[in-house]
């Protein structure tokens, strides 16, 4: 990829965190007061959880998407200063310049895209998958 193209997608990459980071920092302000309303109830229904644990589930649940942008575009980031930009995370391949102007922070080809989202729509989501059975056990022995 040529130096002055790779420089647009950079400063469009920083332009995107910039952003994100400022709707953050909105968001956990502007969640400030409901978050610690939510959290007394949830404690009130939860005496044996910590506070700090409910906040952080709750500012987690609030900020969830957002961090996770941010995290996609700090390792687009990442791969441009390791020269590494615009390689398919899959399969090796260039992706589609095309593709990035779309999409600067796309980590992988359209064909490695299209396969993932085939197989997320097939998969149940995270939050859904029953936890491992030792993991049970042993959260019942220690109460
Ligand atoms: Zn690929």
């Amino acid at each position: 990829m040529e130096a002055h193209v790779l420089e647009q997608f950079r400063l469009r990459l920083l332009t995107k965190r910039n952003l994100l980071l400022h709707a953050v920092k909105k968001t956990m302000e502007e969640n400030r007061q409901s978050d610690s309303r939510m959290s007394f109830e949830l404690v009130h229904d939860n005496p044996d959880r910590s506070v700090d644990e409910l906040l952080k589930h709750v500012s987690a649940h609030v900020l969830g998407s957002k961090a996770d942008e941010l995290e996609v575009i700090e390792s687009a980031l990442q791969k441009i200063s390791e020269n590494s930009y615009g390689e398919c995370e899959v399969c090796g391949a260039q992706i589609a310049t095309e593709r990035l102007q779309v999409c600067p922070e796309a980590v992988c080809c359209i064909a490695c895209q299209a396969l993932r989202e085939r197989i997320d729509r097939t998969a149940p989501e995270p939050a859904a998958r029953p936890q491992p059975p030792g993991l049970h056990d042993y959260l019942d022995d220690d109460e």
